[in-house]
């Protein structure tokens, strides 16, 4: 009893402290809605969503999740994550995480490429991220989105999630009923 209270809490501290280092990490960065909410919200609606919509309790794809914008989003590196969280999670990071000295078109298109391939963890997060954001894209679309451009994000978001459906197919029917919001 009291060893598996440990192991909770060893855990609980685990998934807190990858809260608190996105947290900071995301600290001066806003969303491209039009409220500019705070970035941090982002992996917050991604976790749970896997956790509380899709019954994910694999922490390791959680805690990646929560994680999953640091390394492309701010100065976060590779290193710095295998320190803080072990190799294991900074590769599912890596694996969701896109290269930004290609131009943007060659980025969307190598995801619709690469959704295949990676780990069934990293799928997961990838799932769980164009599930929040074709919502977002559909209620609070970043300012100045035309409707051309936000068809194409929803668009582009399922050419992504076909590539590795099989996953979940939970999560996959949600991005599916997600999908329905298309404007
Ligand atoms: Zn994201």
């Amino acid at each position: 009893m009291e060893q598996g209270q440990n192991l909770l809490k060893d855990v609980m501290n685990r998934f807190i402290s990858a809260i608190a280092f996105a947290a900071h990490k995301h600290r001066d960065q806003r969303r491209k809605d039009a409220t500019a909410s705070p970035y941090i919200n982002h992996p917050i609606t991604l976790v749970n969503i896997l956790a509380n919509e899709g019954g994910i309790d694999d922490m390791r794809v959680l805690i990646a999740a929560i994680l999953h914008d640091t390394v492309e989003d701010t100065e976060t590196t590779e290193q710095e994550l295998v320190r803080e969280f072990g190799q294991e999670i900074a590769t599912i990071v890596l694996e969701v995480t896109d290269d930004k000295t290609l131009p943007s078109e060659e980025r969307k298109r190598l995801q619709i490429e690469h959704a295949a391939s990676i780990s069934r963890r990293a799928k997961l997060v990838k799932l769980a991220d164009k599930i929040a954001n074709v919502r977002d894209v559909a209620s609070s679309p970043p300012a100045g989105w035309s409707l051309p451009r936000r068809q194409a994000y929803f668009d582009w978001a399922k050419a992504v999630v076909d590539g590795l459906r099989g996953v979940h197919p939970a999560l996959e029917h949600i991005f599916d009923e997600a999908f329905k919001l298309r404007p």
